[in-house]
């Protein structure tokens, strides 16, 4: 047997993943059939459209919720539940207001018992390679949305997680600090290479961060198409008006657009019996 000898890295696999959520005495289909792989060392994103069900697959992921109906696994072990193998990064911030930025970032590892000096020094070097330099002594109240976003990216990988998930953790800043922090999170993962499954509902930000971009359906949702990113490393802005980057997001565009108009034509999502459901998720 050769499994003490292959580093498990953080493999992400969903299959046939169905998800039913009741409202009252209603159920509503969410996911239907899902079926992806989160590949070791690549940078991973799940695109599609507001309310379609992203964050869904990362509680199902994440281990906060159990599927309807089947799998995930990571490097081959069914998820029960949460664990210390996964990071889960949300939009909103999580970090501790009566901590600087600095003892934000080492709380997770000195709770666990890591050397506390070891940790000062590595949460130093990561502030910095979120350009926070000189911040670190901030609490976040004094710092601006931007800079709290990028502690929060910071904070999450001291924990040097298999599996980084983050659920669009960029929404809601303005143009400029997303382009920023699309820079400073793309170099970061870079060096790093930490598998990872980012989620975000923006066409733009998928390419420029993306190996493999997962596009999402209208709802029940399923995978409408995998599509792999051709750029090169390390990403870079100018990318932004290339040929290759063009018509990646032309075809996604479209792609997105027939989502659109399904929903669109759909009108509110209907709403049957529990065994309908199941049976329809099972097709
Ligand atoms: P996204 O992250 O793509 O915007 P979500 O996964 O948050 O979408 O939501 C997908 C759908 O599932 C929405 O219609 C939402 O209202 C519904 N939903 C999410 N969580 C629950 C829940 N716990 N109970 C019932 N419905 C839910
Ligand atoms: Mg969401």
């Amino acid at each position: 047997m050769l499994d003490q000898t292959i580093e498990t890295m953080g493999e992400v696999r969903l299959k046939d993943v169905g998800q039913v959520y009741k409202r009252g005495n209603q159920h509503e289909i969410i996911l239907r059939k899902c079926s992806f792989d989160v590949t070791p060392g690549k940078l991973t994103v799940l695109l599609g459209p507001s309310g379609c069900g992203k964050s869904t697959l990362i509680k199902l992921i994440a281990g906060y919720e159990n599927p309807t109906l089947g799998a995930i696994t990571i490097d081959g072990k069914l998820v029960q539940g949460p664990g210390s193998d996964r990071t889960v990064v949300f939009q909103e911030t999580a970090l501790f207001p009566w901590m600087t930025l600095h003892e934000n970032i080492m709380f997770g590892p000195v709770e666990q018992g890591a050397n506390k000096r070891e940790v000062s020094e590595k949460a130093t070097k990561l502030l910095a390679k979120v350009g926070l330099k000189g911040f670190e002594n901030k609490y976040p109240d004094q710092v601006s949305g931007g800079m709290q976003r990028r502690a929060e990216v910071a904070r999450a990988f001291i924990n040097n997680p298999k599996v980084m998930i983050l659920d669009e953790p960029f929404r809601g800043l303005d143009h400029m600090s997303r382009g920023l922090m699309q820079e400073y999170y793309s170099a970061l993962f870079e060096e790093t290479r930490m598998t990872t499954l980012f989620v975000t509902s923006e066409v733009d930000e998928a390419i420029f961060l993306a190996d493999r971009i997962i596009v999402l359906s209208y709802k029940p949702t399923n995978v409408k198409a995998i599509i792999d990113v051709p750029l090169p490393r390390p990403r870079q802005f100018h990318m932004l008006t290339s040929e290759t980057y063009g018509n990646l997001k032309e075809h996604i565009l479209g792609l997105l657009y027939e989502e659109a108009l399904k929903g669109f034509a759909a009108g509110a999502v209907g709403t049957v019996e529990m065994e309908q459901i199941v049976e329809a998720v099972r097709r």
